[in-house]
């Protein structure tokens, strides 16, 4: 069984996440999404509102899973039996801070290999911040994150 880990923090979850998960729950048996437990950020989402919201939008595919982890990717990939981490790459200023995660945790765990998946054309500009700043100043997000995720963030400033 081939397993593979999509990491990230998901906060939230975008189009172009979601592309990604598509995209590679084709080429492995399992995908675990798995959402960061990051000391160092301030999210908008908690990590249970986070993996709710990635239940949500990927409940027609049946090969994923939503997880949660915190510490090294490393050892969840080792606890795991996990073969394959998948990444996104977005632009080439994301090459650099991915290339040095590869080599880490190749370093970490040498059985462990990282794949890179190119964004979708229509998505290489989205980042979860670029939704969180548009969204801020009431700016449109339609179509740059699932319904739910507007749903949702919309609660969330209504609070
Ligand atoms: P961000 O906050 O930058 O959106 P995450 O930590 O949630 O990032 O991203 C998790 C993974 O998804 C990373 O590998 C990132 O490069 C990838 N990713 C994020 N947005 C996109 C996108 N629009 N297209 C392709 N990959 C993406």
């Amino acid at each position: 069984m081939r397993i593979a880990v999509y990491p990230g923090s998901f906060d939230p979850v975008t189009n172009g996440h979601l592309d990604i998960i598509k995209r590679s729950s084709r080429l492995f048996d399992k995908v675990i999404v798995a959402v960061l437990h990051n000391a160092s950020k301030t999210p908008l989402f908690t990590v249970e509102e986070k993996m709710d919201l990635l239940s949500q939008v990927t409940s027609d595919i049946t090969n994923v899973e939503i997880d949660s982890f915190s510490g090294l990717l490393a050892d969840y990939v080792m606890e795991n039996k996990i073969s394959s981490i998948v990444k996104g790459l977005r632009a080439v200023s994301d090459f650099e801070y991915e290339l040095q995660m590869a080599l880490m945790n190749r370093k970490l765990n040498p059985d462990v290999e990282t794949i890179f998946m190119m964004t979708s054309g229509e998505y290489s500009y989205l980042s979860s911040s670029i939704v969180k700043e548009v969204f801020k100043f009431n700016g449109c997000i339609k179509g740059l994150v699932p319904d739910e995720v507007i749903d949702a963030m919309k609660k969330k400033v209504s609070l």
